[in-house]
């Protein structure tokens, strides 16, 4: 898919000059268009709600617009599940999906009325000790084989840490209704980043197939299914998006030939994030140097500690210089920013037109799990996120971090002082 940007050479000239990179810009018509379209997708089925993954991008503003949007949450932390109290998005709307949970982390998730997704059989004892079992409950299925899993970052599902094997659903599902659980659910996530059109219908047939099962086996109707996330986006030029519309219909398929007929409805559930704000999510960047050894280098004002994910998996994003859209790309480059590390670099190899310092680069499709992924190392702060409103205008959603937020938790070593 041929990579355009919401904003114009202009208009980044404007910001750039105004705000100091790198900084993310987040497009908010694109964002509400994505949502849009996965309501329609789902349209026939009662009770859909798409439960935004809250750590692709947690951002108090992202998640209210989300919210507006009837979107739920998916949690896994505290923090994660106050910013989507905190962002209008509470009680059942909220899907907390979590590993290794401490009792408090299952204390407020059901102080706040979230959905519990157990990650493992062992987990029911925990839950009840800490909080007891509550009405609604969710359990995470792990079916070891899936074709559509192995050519994903998950990888084979043998391998995967995530859900219980079926027996252990089976049992579990028993075992909460012994205690008391009224309204079940399962949940996989057999994908991350699948570009694979035939996704979310093949993961619904394994997942009506189940409820077909637990029902003859157990005398449980279910109350819904999560299909959770791992819908891809395309970073590459030359990749493609997934049809939501049409993945919603061969899903539609699915409950029609699998359920409708054993007299079964049920909600579905799904819990995209990298879908939703990924493509719609920008890192604005300045070329701050340009270096000729062994390669050309061009240097930026941005690194790992904003975007981590070229660093961390060699993800491709795709860049734009600003203005330079439609020179042709003279020039083979890595692009590479300040930190004292090696693999600190945006894109390797990469063509681009003649860049000069002073440049704007746009990394592209860095909505989700961008920077939510940030971090301090070398002493480099977290940059600002703002919002290009669907008025045009730009909205400041998250300050850059300053020195004092950074030696915020050293303020139990009276000995050390700053300016
Ligand atoms: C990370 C995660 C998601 C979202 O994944 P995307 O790749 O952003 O769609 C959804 N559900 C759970 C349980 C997750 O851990």
């Amino acid at each position: 898919m041929e990579k355009t940007l919401p904003f114009t050479a202009e208009q980044i000239s404007e910001w750039t000059n105004q705000y100091p990179t790198p900084f993310y810009v987040y497009d908010e018509a694109g964002i509400r268009k994505t949502v849009s379209d996965v309501y329609k997708a789902f349209a026939w089925n009662k009770g859909f709600r798409e439960c935004f993954a809250v750590k692709a991008t947690p951002t108090p503003a992202i998640l209210r617009l989300l919210a507006d949007m009837d979107c739920g949450a998916d949690c896994s932390s505290i923090p994660e599940i106050v910013l989507a109290a905190g962002s209008g998005i509470s009680g059942q709307r909220i899907m907390f999906t979590s590993n290794e949970t401490s009792a408090a982390e299952y204390r407020t998730a059901r102080e706040n009325g979230a959905i519990i997704n157990l990650d493992d059989i062992t987990q029911i004892e925990n839950l009840e000790n800490a909080c007891g079992i509550p009405e609604t409950v969710c359990c995470r299925y792990n079916p070891g084989q899936f074709s559509y899993a192995t050519n994903a970052i998950m990888g084979h599902m043998y391998d995967t840490k995530f859900g219980m094997k079926k027996e252990q659903l089976f049992e579990a599902l028993r075992t909460l209704k012994e205690k008391g659980a009224e309204h079940m659910g399962i949940h996989a996530m057999l994908a991350s980043c699948s570009l694979e059109q035939g996704y979310y219908p093949a993961l619904a047939r394994e997942l009506f197939g189940l409820v077909l099962e637990i029902r003859e086996a157990l005398g449980i109707t279910l109350s819904f299914v999560d299909m959770a996330g791992g819908i891809g986006i395309p970073y590459r030029p030359e990749e493609n998006p997934i049809d939501i519309i049409t993945a919603g219909e061969g899903v539609r398929q699915a409950y029609e030939e699998m359920l409708r007929p054993k007299g079964i409805e049920l909600p579905l559930y799904t819990e995209m994030g990298r879908f939703i704000t990924g493509p719609h999510g920008y890192l604005l960047t300045t070329v701050v140097g340009k270096k000729h050894i062994w390669k050309e280098y061009v240097g930026v004002d941005a690194s790992p500690a904003d975007l981590m994910r070229p660093a961390m998996y060699g993800a491709y994003h795709h860049i734009t210089v600003a203005g330079k859209e439609n020179l042709p790309a003279e020039q083979t480059v890595d692009v590479v920013g300040a930190l004292c590390e090696n693999n600190d670099k945006f894109a390797i190899d990469r063509p681009l037109p003649q860049t000069e310092i002073g440049d704007v680069l746009v990394l592209h499709d860095a909505g989700a799990h961008g920077h939510a992924m940030g971090y301090n190392y070398n002493g480099r702060l977290r940059c600002a996120e703002y919002l290009l409103q669907e008025d045009g205008n730009l909205k400041l959603i998250r300050r850059a971090q300053t020195m004092s937020d950074y030696f915020a938790t050293l303020d139990v070593d009276p000995e050390f002082h700053f300016e």
